[in-house]
Formats: structure tokens, C-alpha cells, sequence
């Protein structure tokens, strides 16, 4: 058991971890091909199939759990009056097209929900919150609402006992993701949403910081993959031919643009009117519902 967090932004990064484990396709059930080895030596691979690109092999997450998300992984706390602009204008628009969809503020699950601070301003704007997360930390424990510890996959839950699953940028550090899908569209209503933000890696800077990594013009190659933080590597296509494996039917995909307060203005309007209405932002955002 590694009692610290090791620096994993460094080329002995692969050293850390002792058990590896192989991984097919989630959605093909076919072992994939290497296209790359990042700065810190993980294999990066694409699944022939589909175009699916992930960590291939991984450290078994047992390791994962104590090496990556350890008690040093999460930030300090961040209480909901002390919200960034960026972060507020993140929750406001994810919960005003899920009640778009939806029609109500109804019962909302937080997979991985961190520090919780999604789960205090969903709950202000009037949503029933449950979060959820394989280790809970000092801050959301303190919130009023339900919290569970664990993974999905663990724990018994009610079917069709939520309105809104919400995975914002949680589906990527998953073992198996489908997995999480196929469970989360069990424990939704009928006409209830799944919510998935993942690092586009079709975006625009992505696209650019590949190039470099393949040409050699980077000092740390394949960087931006954040291997093996993440495990899963998606764009819009193979992030769409996984919720539809699950069972989910799409029904709304998109590249939003955040609001940064040091952009200005001019800057917000050319990153909303190219990047955005292109789908070639760094954020992919799916809202799914089940398949009926
Ligand atoms: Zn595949």
C-alpha cells in the first residue's frame, strides 16, 4: 500500500504501479492496438473496431485507488458562495438542460461527486442531491443529503430510483464505463436522464497537442491524455457508440464553452461561435435516456 501520492507527471511514472492488467474494447470485445507510449511510459491504443482509445495495459485499480486517489487527491474544499465564475456557470447550464429535458428539479444521483460543491448548489435550486463517491471527503460529508461511499456497481440501490445520474468527468477514471451505463440505466426512471462530461479528445487544443506529441514537438509527449488518471480517451463518436451500447438513446450532444473570467469578452464570443457551434471545445458533454 503506497501511503503517499507519487509525482505521475514524470517518466518513471510506469514504475509505480506493480500490477498491470490487460483490456479489450468495451464495446467490440477486441483487444486493441498501441498508437502511442506517453512521457510517463503508459501505452495508449485504439480499438480497431470502433476508434475507442484507452490505457491498455492499466494498473489494476486496487493500485489505482491507493496510488492515484488517495486522501490527497481531491482539492481543498470549495463552498458554494465561494464558487468561480467558471464552475457557476458550468452548474447553472448542466442543470437548466437537465430540467429542460426533464420538466422537473426531481431526484438527482452525483456519480463522484468530489467535494460536493455541485451537490450544495443543485440542492439550492431546489434538486433532490444524492452523491456518491469511492471516497468521501471531510467537506461532503458535511453536506445535508444522502451520501453513499463506494462504486455504483457495489451498492444496492432502488431501480428507477433517480431522475438525473450525473457523471461530470468521473466516466474516464472508471475501470469499465459501460458498466457504469448499463447500471445507471437501470437505476433511472423510465424517462430519466444520464449526464456524461468527459476531455473531448476530437477538440481543437487536443487535436493541435497530438500532432506535436506525434512529430516529436513536445517536450512531454501525449501529456494532454492525462494517462493513467484517465483510462479512457473519447470523442464525440465513441462516447456516443458507448451510451448506446448501454442502452441510452442521445439526445443532446455538445462541446460547451465555459466561461473564463480572464477571457473577455471578444474572446468569450469567438470561443462560443467557433469552438462551440463546431463541436471542437476541450468538454463533451451527452445527455442520454434510456432506450425504450
Ligand atoms: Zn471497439
Amino acid at each position: 500500500m503506497h501511503t503517499s501520492k507519487p509525482n505521475l507527471d514524470n517518466p518513471h511514472a510506469r514504475a509505480a504501479f506493480q500490477k498491470m492488467e490487460p483490456v479489450l474494447c468495451p464495446i467490440c470485445g477486441i483487444k486493441p492496438v498501441c498508437f502511442a507510449i506517453d512521457h510517463q511510459g503508459f501505452q495508449l491504443c485504439r480499438c480497431a473496431g470502433c476508434r475507442l482509445e484507452f490505457a491498455h495495459p492499466r494498473p489494476v485499480f486496487e493500485e489505482l485507488r491507493s496510488v492515484v486517489y488517495n486522501e490527497e487527491y481531491f482539492p481543498p474544499s470549495l463552498t458554494e458562495w465561494k464558487l468561480d465564475p467558471s464552475r457557476q456557470y458550468q452548474f447553472s447550464r448542466q442543470l437548466r438542460t437537465l430540467q429542460r429535458f426533464s420538466k422537473k428539479r426531481g431526484r438527482l444521483l452525483d456519480v463522484g461527486c468530489g467535494d460536493g460543491s455541485f451537490l450544495a448548489y443543485a440542492q439550492r435550486e431546489g434538486w433532490d442531491v444524492t452523491g456518491m463517491d469511492i471516497r468521501l471527503t471531510r467537506e461532503a460529508r458535511k453536506l445535508s443529503c444522502r451520501m453513499i461511499e463506494g462504486r455504483l456497481g457495489q451498492i444496492d440501490l432502488e431501480p428507477k430510483s433517480f431522475d438525473v445520474i450525473r457523471f461530470n468527468h468521473v466516466l474516464e477514471h472508471t475501470p469499465n464505463p459501460l458498466a457504469e451505463l448499463v447500471r445507471s440505466r437501470q437505476l433511472v426512471a423510465e424517462n430519466g436522464l444520464i449526464f456524461i462530461s468527459v476531455p473531448n479528445l476530437a477538440g481543437l487544443s487536443a487535436r493541435i497537442k497530438s500532432f506535436q506529441s506525434r512529430f516529436h514537438l513536445k517536450a512531454h509527449r501525449w501529456r494532454h491524455y492525462a494517462a493513467i488518471h484517465h483510462l479512457w480517451y473519447f470523442t464525440p463518436v465513441s462516447l456516443k457508440a458507448l451510451v448506446e451500447k448501454a442502452g441510452l438513446r442521445t439526445l443532446l450532444l455538445e462541446t460547451p464553452v465555459l466561461q473564463k473570467s480572464n477571457r473577455g469578452a471578444i474572446g468569450n464570443i469567438f470561443y462560443r461561435f467557433i469552438l462551440e457551434k463546431q463541436r471542437c471545445a476541450s468538454i463533451l458533454d451527452i445527455y442520454g435516456t434510456p432506450r425504450t
